[in-house]
């Protein structure tokens, strides 16, 4: 597989994007970037510095004041968020930051500064990028687009577990509503909503295990990369 191509992964919270997106960029050798992080980051940056986020003038002076990039992890290799040269990997994962990441990823300007520096990431192609809007927005004309779902009830499973892992003290409860809220305001806001693109191919993962589902990918992959 020489020839590189673009790969988005859009959907709902949880439903496994990211692991996903870990699984082609390793296999491929690809970049694989987590736009989630960005917004993620951004948030915690308006959060520590109390960033009236519906005042434009305040956002946009912080925006400013934002450096983000990601810097592989020595000991792994997988690649971690920093927020001016602070790593913010496990930090930005915490239900503070959940809370909040909706409403600020839905501010116009917010969205255009990170668009932006995630087109440049794939100037080069061969990367794997996941989000909401990835294939819809940012590389429209990405080879292969993929759309992520699962049952609701899975969703929440998992990402509690996730959670679980970090803070025993969180529940099920504030987990499943941090998640439907989440899909509501990134599929019904104004700029950029959540939503499948007309040519995204549809991957539900319900009933697939890890190895499954990078096989299924991987044979879309290789299609696109016949036909481009
Ligand atoms: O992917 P993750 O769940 O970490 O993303 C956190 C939040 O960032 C999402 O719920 C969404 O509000 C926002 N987001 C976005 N557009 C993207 C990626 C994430 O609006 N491309």
């Amino acid at each position: 597989m020489s020839k590189k191509i673009i790969i988005t992964i859009d959907g709902w919270s949880s439903c496994g994007k990211s692991t996903l997106a870990k699984q082609l960029a390793k296999k491929l050798g690809y970049v694989y970037v987590d736009s989630g992080a960005m917004y993620r980051a951004i948030t915690l940056y308006f959060l520590r510095n109390h960033v009236d986020w519906t005042d434009k003038k305040e956002v946009n002076a912080a925006l400013k004041e934002i450096h983000l990039d990601f810097r592989p992890n020595e000991q792994t290799s997988a690649s971690e968020m920093y927020l001016n040269d602070e790593n913010v990997e496990y930090v930005i994962r915490d239900l503070v930051i959940a809370e909040k990441v909706s409403d600020i990823a839905a501010i116009k300007e917010v969205r255009t500064f990170a668009v932006a520096q995630q087109q440049k990431m794939g100037t080069k192609k061969g990367v794997v990028m996941d989000g909401r809007d990835i294939g819809t927005v940012v590389f429209p004309k990405a080879e292969l687009k993929i759309f992520m779902t699962a049952d609701n009830a899975v969703r929440v499973e998992r990402r509690f577990k996730e959670m679980y892992e970090k803070n025993p003290n969180v529940t099920i409860e504030e987990v499943k509503s941090n998640l439907e809220m989440r899909d509501y305001i990134d599929s019904h806001r104004e700029v950029s909503p959540l939503k499948k693109a007309d040519d995204a191919l549809v991957l539900d993962n319900t009933n697939l295990t890890p190895a499954e589902q990078l096989n299924k990918a991987l044979s879309w992959v290789k299609e696109k990369i016949k036909t481009k």
